[in-house]
C-alpha cells in the first residue's frame, strides 16, 4: 500500500555536497518526492523534532549537530515507504550499515549519519506536518 515517510538529508551530507547523490538513491529506489524544503533548524526546532530522545545521553550533541547547518527535509511516497527507506538508509551506525546503503556510503559517524527516516507510521504522522503544511505536499 502506498505510504508516506519523512526524510532529512542531514547537515553533514549537505556540507559534504552529497545531497544530490542521496536524492538520486531515493529516485533510483522508486520513491516519489512529494515535498522538499531546505531548513536551518534552531535548537528548539531540533529538540522538539527529536523529543523522543530527550533523556538519551547523546541528545544535546544530536541537537547541536542537527543545527550546525542547513538540512533538506523531504516527503517521500512509495509502497511500504517507511520500511523501505529505513532499509535504503542502513543501520544508525555506519560501521554496522550494509554495503550499498546510504549511511555506509555517505555517513561519517553514528551521529553524523547523513539521513533521517521516520521509523513508524506514528512517527511519520508527527514528522511530516512538523516540516510541511498541506499546501506544500503534492497530492500524488
Ligand atoms: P534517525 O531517527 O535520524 O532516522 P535512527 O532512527 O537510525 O536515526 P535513532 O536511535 O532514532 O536512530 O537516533 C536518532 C539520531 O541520533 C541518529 O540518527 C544519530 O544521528 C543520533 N544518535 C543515535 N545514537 C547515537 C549515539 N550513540 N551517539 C551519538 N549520536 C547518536
Ligand atoms: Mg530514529
Amino acid at each position: 500500500m502506498s505510504q508516506r515517510t519523512l526524510t532529512i538529508v542531514k547537515p553533514d551530507a549537505i556540507a559534504k555536497g552529497v545531497a544530490g547523490q542521496i536524492i538520486a538513491r531515493f529516485e533510483q529506489a522508486g520513491f516519489r518526492i512529494l515535498a522538499a524544503k531546505l531548513i536551518h533548524m534552531t535548537h528548539e526546532q531540533a529538540a522538539d523534532f527529536y523529543a523522543v530522545h530527550k533523556s538519551r545521553p547523546f541528545f544535546r550533541s544530536l541537537c547541536a549537530f542537527m543545527t550546525q547547518g542547513p538540512c533538506l527535509a523531504m516527503v517521500l511516497e512509495a509502497d511500504d515507504a517507511i520500511a523501505r527507506l529505513r532499509e535504503l538508509m542502513g543501520a544508525t551506525d555506519p560501521a554496522k550499515a550494509a554495503p550499498g546503503t546510504i549511511r555506509k556510503d555517505f555517513a561519517s559517524s553514528i551521529e553524523a549519519n547523513a539521513v533521517h527516516g521516520s521509523d513508524s507510521a506514528e512517527s511519520a504522522a508527527f514528522e511530516i506536518p512538523y516540516f510541511f503544511n498541506g499546501l506544500e505536499i503534492l497530492p500524488r
